[in-house]
C-alpha cells in the first residue's frame, strides 16, 4: 500500500503536508481524492470562483498519480476510438476528442501552472509487435487523426532509430505525448490550488458519504464537510480506506496490481543508444513492453506477475532478462527502485463516468491510461460541477454496475496475464 520505495518518493522535492480537517466546514464543490483528477477538477473550479475543499486519505499522489510510469499518452489501452463513439454516440465522440487532445492538455497546464515536473514533450510511441498490430496502428494513425490527434506511422527502421532497438515493426507515434515525474506533478498541482485558494486536507480519510436534505455531507474522523456538490476522485483507490465509501463503484472495476521499476543511473552512452530522442514507449503486447528514461539517466520500466509471491526479486530478474534482450548493449541491468499501484479494468476497456444522484460526479477504470486522461477530465467535470448539461459534456455517463462475483473476478485477474501472453503470441488479421 505504501508508495514510499517508489523512484519518485525519493527524488522527488519533499514537501509539508497540509494538516488534517478537525473542524466541521461549509463549502461549494467538496473533492474527495487528491490525485490528477480532483487537483485538475479543483484548479479549474477556483478559476470559475468556486469555494473548494479536498480531502485526501493519505498524502497528495498517494494513490496511482503519484506512483504512476509518468507516460503522457492520447489514447486507451485495449479499446478504440470508433469503439468509443459505437457504445456512446454524441458524448463518445466528445470523449474520444477530449482522449486525442489530453496529452496536450495536460503539457498546458504544466506550462501554464508553471509547474517544475521534469516534462518532457517528445512524443509517445507504441511500436508493433507483430506485422498485424502494425496493420492495427495503420488503422489507429487513422482514427486518432480524424479526431485531431497529432499522430503518424513510422515504419521498422524509424522505429529502430527511436527505440535503439529492431525489435518491432514500425508503430503508432503520438507527437504530443511524452512523460513526466508524476509525484512532482501531483505535489505542483496541488500547491497551486492551495495558491489559489483551495483548501486542502490531507490524512483524512472520507467515512461517509451522504445526502443530508439539499446538501451532501462528508464525514472524517475529526471533522465534517457540508458540501453543495461532490466530486469522488478516488479512482480505483476508492475502497483502499473506506471500504463504504461507494461499495458499487469500487465493484464496477477490477483492480489489478502492476509493477513499476528504475535502474541505476545508467551512463551517457547507453543513454544516446537507447531512446536517444527521449520518448515514452509503451508497445502492443497485453503483457506490456514499456520504458523511458527519467532526468537522473535510469530507465522506467515495469511489468505485471500472474503470482505475486517474492514479486521484488522474480521482477528483477524477468524484466532484466527483458531489457537484455531488447538492449542487448544495456546487459541486464541492476535496479535501485521497484513499486507498485493499482489500475482499474473493466472487460471492455473502457472508463466509466457515474452521476448516481444529482451533484455527486465520479469516475474510475484509467484502464492503465489515466495520466492524461485524469488531468484533462478536471475541465469537463468541473463544467459538470457548475451546471453545465450532461449532454454537452464529454463524459460518456452510465448507471453504475458492479461486477458479479466481484472477489472471484479480481482474485482470477491477475491469472488473465497467461491469457494476454497466448494472445501476444498469436497474429491478428
Ligand atoms: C503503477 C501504475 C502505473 C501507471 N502508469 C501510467 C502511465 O504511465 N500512463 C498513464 O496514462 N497512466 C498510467 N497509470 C494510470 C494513472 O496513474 C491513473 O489513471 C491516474 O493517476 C488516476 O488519477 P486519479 O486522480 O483519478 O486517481 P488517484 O491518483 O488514484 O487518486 C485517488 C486518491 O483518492 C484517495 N482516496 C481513496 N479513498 C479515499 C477516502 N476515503 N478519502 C479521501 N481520499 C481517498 C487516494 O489516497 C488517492 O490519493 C498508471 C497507474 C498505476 C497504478
Amino acid at each position: 500500500m505504501q508508495n514510499s520505495n517508489s523512484l519518485w518518493s525519493n527524488v522527488t522535492k519533499k514537501r509539508v503536508p497540509h494538516a488534517p480537517l478537525k473542524e466541521e466546514l461549509e463549502t461549494d464543490i467538496a473533492i474527495i481524492g487528491g490525485g490528477f483528477t480532483g487537483l485538475s477538477t479543483a484548479l479549474h473550479l477556483l478559476n470559475e470562483g468556486q469555494k473548494v475543499s479536498i480531502i485526501e486519505a493519505a498524502e497528495i499522489g498517494f494513490g496511482a498519480s503519484g506512483r504512476n510510469s509518468g507516460q503522457v499518452i492520447p489514447t486507451m489501452s485495449g479499446t478504440e476510438p470508433d469503439a468509443i463513439i459505437k457504445k456512446h454516440g454524441k458524448a463518445g465522440l466528445r470523449f474520444a476528442k477530449l482522449i486525442a487532445n489530453s496529452a496536450q492538455y495536460l503539457f498546458d497546464i504544466v506550462k501554464d501552472e508553471n509547474i517544475a515536473c521534469e516534462a518532457k514533450q517528445n512524443g509517445w510511441f507504441q511500436p508493433a509487435h507483430t506485422p498485424g498490430r502494425l496493420n492495427l496502428s495503420k488503422k489507429r494513425v487513422e482514427a486518432w487523426s480524424k479526431l485531431g490527434g497529432n499522430v503518424s506511422l513510422l515504419n521498422a527502421k524509424e522505429s529502430a532509430d527511436l527505440i535503439g532497438s529492431d525489435q518491432w515493426y514500425g508503430g503508432l507515434l503520438c507527437h504530443s505525448g511524452g512523460h513526466i515525474n508524476p509525484l512532482a506533478l501531483v505535489h505542483g498541482l496541488a500547491a497551486n490550488v492551495k495558491k489559489q485558494g483551495g483548501q486542502l486536507f490531507e490524512n483524512t480519510p472520507a467515512l461517509t458519504l451522504n445526502k443530508v436534505k439539499s446538501k451532501w455531507h462528508i464525514k472524517t474522523a475529526e471533522g465534517l464537510i457540508i458540501a453543495n456538490k461532490v466530486m469522488l476522485a478516488t479512482n480505483a483507490y476508492t475502497d483502499q480506506f473506506e471500504r463504504n465509501l461507494s461499495p458499487k463503484q469500487s465493484r464496477s472495476i477490477i483492480p489489478v496490481v502492476t509493477y513499476q521499476m528504475a535502474t541505476e543511473p545508467l551512463n551517457k552512452a547507453l543513454r544516446e543508444t537507447i531512446l536517444p530522442e527521449d520518448h515514452a514507449v509503451s508497445d502492443t503486447r497485453g503483457d506490456l513492453r514499456f520504458f523511458r528514461w527519467d532526468a537522473r539517466n535510469r530507465l522506467i520500466t515495469g511489468g505485471a506477475l500472474i503470482n505475486q509471491r517474492d514479486a521484488e526479486t522474480r521482477l528483477k530478474d524477468i524484466i532484466g532478462e527483458r531489457l537484455n534482450q531488447t538492449f542487448p548493449n544495456l546487459g541486464k541491468p541492476k535496479f535501485d527502485y521497484v513499486w507498485s499501484g493499482r489500475i482499474g479494468m473493466t472487460a471492455d476497456r473502457m472508463p466509466r463516468f457515474y452521476n448516481p444522484e444529482p451533484g455527486l460526479w465520479s469516475w474510475t477504470a484509467c484502464n492503465g491510461r489515466g495520466v492524461a486522461l485524469s488531468i484533462s477530465l478536471g475541465n469537463a467535470f468541473a463544467k459538470a460541477l457548475t451546471g453545465t448539461p450532461i449532454d454537452e459534456l464529454p463524459i460518456p455517463i452510465t448507471p453504475i454496475r458492479p461486477y458479479p462475483l466481484h472477489s472471484v473476478g479480481t482474485e482470477v485477474a491477475p491469472k488473465l496475464l497467461a491469457y494476454y501472453r497466448w494472445r501476444d503470441n498469436r497474429e491478428v488479421a
